[in-house]
């Protein structure tokens, strides 16, 4: 990240969305990334059924606003489905470099 965050509202990628996830599996209930996330599936819910991880992810989201626990199952298969997708990613971001 190169450039200074605007002051209001700050705007993450898709991309940076998706590590957020990934590390929120691990700290489940962290408020900062749980609004990050969540903020991200408001304006951006699109993104995350291209990916097929909605679902999961308002189930984890959901389940700790009403301080449940989120099923381990639920867990696991987002868990795959973030690997599976930053393997993706990581194809995207070589060619997007070699294209400059
Ligand atoms: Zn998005």
């Amino acid at each position: 990240m190169t450039s200074p965050e605007p002051p209001e509202k700050p705007k993450l990628d898709c991309r940076e969305v998706l590590e957020e996830v990934y590390l929120y599996l691990d700290a489940e209930c962290s408020d900062v990334r749980r609004d990050v996330i969540r903020d991200h599936l408001d304006e951006c819910s699109p993104c995350l059924s291209e990916y097929g991880i909605e679902q999961e992810v308002r189930t984890i989201v959901h389940r700790c606003c009403s301080n449940e626990k989120a099923p381990d199952e639920v867990k696991a298969r987002l868990r795959q489905k973030l690997s599976a997708i930053e393997q993706v990613s990581e194809i995207f971001s070589e060619v997007a470099e070699r294209d400059r």
